[in-house]
């Protein structure tokens, strides 16, 4: 069959990008499986630099992509936010304005960029829904993220009166799940706690939780988002955003996290946190009634079951996964 679309997703060797990868290669479904006609390609930082406007502009050349998926960001958890604020700013705007701006160029029939909920703003009320997206300040440690990503909804908006491009964007919760980035220091919460208990348990170690355990936030394994992705750009029209979120009733404290994942790890020693290092934003309860009005019936993998299958992709991959 002849190809009839092509679809670039760029940050495709990242956690998100992975998941993407595995749906289309593995889900049976005609709603979130490989359709005939489909062509995918999975960009890697090493087919260029996004920052670079020729770079990006040799990628769509090459690719003459149909539709796009635009995940690629410098990403990181709340410790890597609170140093590397500037980095977050820029390096998201060039990376989002080029990609952008080349899908108009290219004419591409729609874009479905990543926003996160910690661009939210600080000071709000619960739970926050898509509209709040610009209601005020977000929280201080992650403000140069925030900023910049908050951009893309703009831009969106921007393209579509001005060009009439269908340029739209996902609001996740936080991520996890297999090709996540494992850091000791730079990872995000989920990664991050799952190395440091394989380590205490392997070297008869303390595991130690930073902060107080008490934050709550809302996870979503990564192949369910990936499913939810795909969704997006094969069915949603908006351009205003989508929150993909488990419910407000599955939030879970940071204590919880650390519990699933000493299970998981079956780590059987000593457990604490240290209070001296920062808790971040409190919480940022997000509401998922949008997406449930669209897909009332999207099953979202139990808590312990995604972090069970993530610690076992972990333990098996660890020689040479991110870390
Ligand atoms: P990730 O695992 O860190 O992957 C980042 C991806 O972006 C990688 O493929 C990386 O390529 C690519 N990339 C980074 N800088 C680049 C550059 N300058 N040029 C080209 N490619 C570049 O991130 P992720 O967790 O999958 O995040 C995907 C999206 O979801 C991001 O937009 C992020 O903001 C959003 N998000 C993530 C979370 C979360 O909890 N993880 C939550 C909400 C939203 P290399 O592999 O070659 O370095
Ligand atoms: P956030 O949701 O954007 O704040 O991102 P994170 O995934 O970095 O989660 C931060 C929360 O987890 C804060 O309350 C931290 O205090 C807590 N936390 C506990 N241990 C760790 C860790 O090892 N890494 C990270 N990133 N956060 C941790």
């Amino acid at each position: 069959m002849a190809t009839e679309s092509v679809i670039l997703v760029t940050g495709g060797s990242g956690l998100v990008g992975k998941a993407i990868q595995w749906v289309i290669e593995n889900d049976p479904s005609e709603r979130y499986g490989k359709k005939a006609g489909e062509q995918w390609i999975f960009l890697t930082s090493k087919d260029g630099d996004l920052r670079n406007t020729n770079d990006t502009k040799a990628i769509f050349a090459k690719y003459k992509p149909t539709h796009v998926i635009h995940l690629a960001a410098l990403v990181g958890g709340l410790f890597k936010n609170m140093k590397y604020k500037l980095d977050f700013l820029r390096d998201n705007m060039l990376i989002n304005d080029n990609v952008l701006e080349c899908s108009k160029e290219a004419g591409v029939k729609k874009v479905v960029s990543c926003l996160s909920t910690c661009i939210f703003p600080d000071k709000t009320t619960y739970p926050i829904d898509e509209t709040m997206v610009h209601n005020g300040p977000p929280h201080d440690s992650n403000f140069g993220y925030a900023y910049g990503k908050r951009m893309i909804d703009v831009q969106n908006h921007a393209y579509h009166e001005q060009y009439g491009c269908h340029f739209t964007s996902v609001i996740p919760t936080n991520v996890f799940g297999p090709h996540d980035n494992y850091n000791l220091e730079d990872s995000h919460v989920l990664p991050g706690l799952t190395h440091k208990c394989y380590l205490a348990k392997q070297n008869n170690t303390p595991f130690v939780v930073g902060g107080t355990g008490k934050p709550l936030r809302q996870f979503i394994y990564s192949r369910d988002l990936a499913k939810l992705f795909i969704w997006t750009l094969r069915e949603y029209q908006e351009i205003d955003p989508i929150i993909l979120s488990v419910g407000e009733e599955d939030e879970v404290s940071i204590k919880d996290v650390a519990d699933a994942i000493v299970k998981a790890v079956d780590f059987k020693g000593e457990y604490s946190f240290d209070t001296s290092r920062a808790d971040g934003q409190f919480k940022k309860t997000a509401s998922n009634d949008k997406l449930k009005k669209y897909l009332p019936d999207f099953e979202f993998t139990p808590f312990d079951v995604a972090v069970k299958e993530s610690v076992e992709w972990f333990v098996a991959n660890f020689d040479q996964c991110r870390k």
